[in-house]
């Protein structure tokens, strides 16, 4: 089963959800907001990276392929 993590943009919430069946979260567990964003756990390799290519590549990038541009608070985009 899979797994994967959320964040709660109105509360700043995170937490993980196990999907079954491809259903995501509909809203949060914590202040039953609808504004979820889904994390990739690609996301938060390339935000703890201590610096030089990894961090730079991420930057020169689009972006992480599973975050939105704004809402991503793992990779800082
Ligand atoms: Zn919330």
């Amino acid at each position: 089963m899979p797994i994967f993590e959320f964040h709660c943009s109105k509360c700043n919430h995170h937490f993980e959800y196990l999907v079954m069946g491809g259903d995501a979260p509909k809203k949060c567990p914590e202040c039953n907001g609808k504004k979820i964003v889904k994390l990739m756990s690609a996301c938060g390799f390339l935000s703890k990276g201590s610096g030089g290519e990894t961090v730079r590549a991420a930057a020169g990038s689009s972006g992480c392929g599973g975050c939105s541009s704004t809402n991503c608070g793992s990779c800082g985009h």
